[in-house]
């Protein structure tokens, strides 16, 4: 098996599955996206949501709100998209111009249609191990490892980052899976320390390169979450070409996490579709 996990590889395969399981249906199932603003990187990530769900037979709905709108405009929009029964996942395209109370909004979601699983409901659920909607990073990053015939239970997992959206779920999903688990952030001491005694690290800081080869342990397995541009090139949180070179694993950026964030996204649109579909 090679060293670097191949993100995109592993997103190809779930979707052609998916592809498949949606070709069976006789209602095309829907995501609607709901977007607030015109930043350039959302506008990036919304057309490869729309791209994937093209390409396995989701129907996608774009809903472009101006940064001068009212957040009850906003609201009035989620609670049709919650009542629309022929739409099954709803997103809210983060992060939000500032004015915008991004966790009020986020928990207007309907649970059962919140498909990048970022509502108290859905978050709550992984940390008492019952299935609901999990959000799409965090899945995707346990669906990598699973790929790639990783089992972390007993293992030491050091996650440095702390969001809602990667960090935090995280460690619930991954402490389900019987990991022994270690979360860091900004104000933690001697950061060295528990990234060296990681068997698997886990980075979403957002900082170009902020891992560096002697914070890894030789043989661990590097997952990097971390997305940054700079002059039109996109760079992780790790130093992916020195850290490589020690490592028993690594993902690359772009093509490691991030088309898997899609991959499980169309997953969760499906999956809601489905319940939906068996009412
Ligand atoms: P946030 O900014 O919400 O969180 C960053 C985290 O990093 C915080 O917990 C922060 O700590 C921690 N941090 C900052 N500085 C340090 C430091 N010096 N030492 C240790 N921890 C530190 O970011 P996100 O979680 O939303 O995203 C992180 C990165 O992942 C970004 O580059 C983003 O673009 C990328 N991303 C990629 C995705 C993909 O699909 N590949 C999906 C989602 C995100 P504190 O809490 O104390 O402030």
């Amino acid at each position: 098996m090679s060293k670097i996990i191949d993100g995109k590889k592993i997103r190809n395969e779930i979707l052609d599955e998916l592809k498949k399981q949606v070709k069976q249906y006789m209602i095309k199932p829907c995501l609607a996206v709901i977007q607030i603003g015109d930043d350039e990187a959302s506008n990036t990530y919304i057309k490869s949501k729309e791209k994937a769900c093209n390409e396995i037979g989701i129907y996608f709905k774009h809903i472009k709100f101006s940064e001068t709108t009212k957040e009850i405009e906003v609201i009035n929009k989620i609670l049709e998209l919650n009542n629309d029964e022929y739409v099954h996942g709803i997103l809210l395209q983060l992060p939000l111009p500032s004015g915008f109370n991004q966790d009020k909004l986020i928990n207007y979601i309907a649970r059962n249609k919140d498909v990048d699983g970022l509502t108290d409901i859905n978050i709550g659920k992984i940390f008492n191990n019952k299935p609901g909607l999990v959000s799409c990073t965090p899945q995707g990053i346990m669906k990598l490892l699973e790929c790639e015939n990783v089992d972390v239970a007993g293992k030491n997992v050091t996650i440095v980052g702390r969001s809602n959206l990667v960090g935090k779920p995280l460690l619930g999903l991954m402490l389900n899976k019987d990991a022994t688990v270690t979360i860091c952030h900004s104000k933690t001491e001697n950061l060295k320390k528990h990234t060296k005694n990681a068997d698997i690290l886990v980075v979403a800081v957002g900082k170009k390169h902020f891992i560096t080869e002697d914070m890894v342990k030789e043989d661990a397995i590097v997952i990097d979450v971390g997305i940054n541009r700079e002059n039109g090139k996109l760079y992780g949180d790790v130093d992916y070409d020195k850290v490589k070179a020690k490592v028993k694993k690594i993902t690359p950026v772009p093509g490691g996490v991030g088309p898997m964030t899609v991959a499980m996204l169309m997953s969760n649109v499906i999956a809601s579709y489905e319940r939906w579909s068996q009412k």
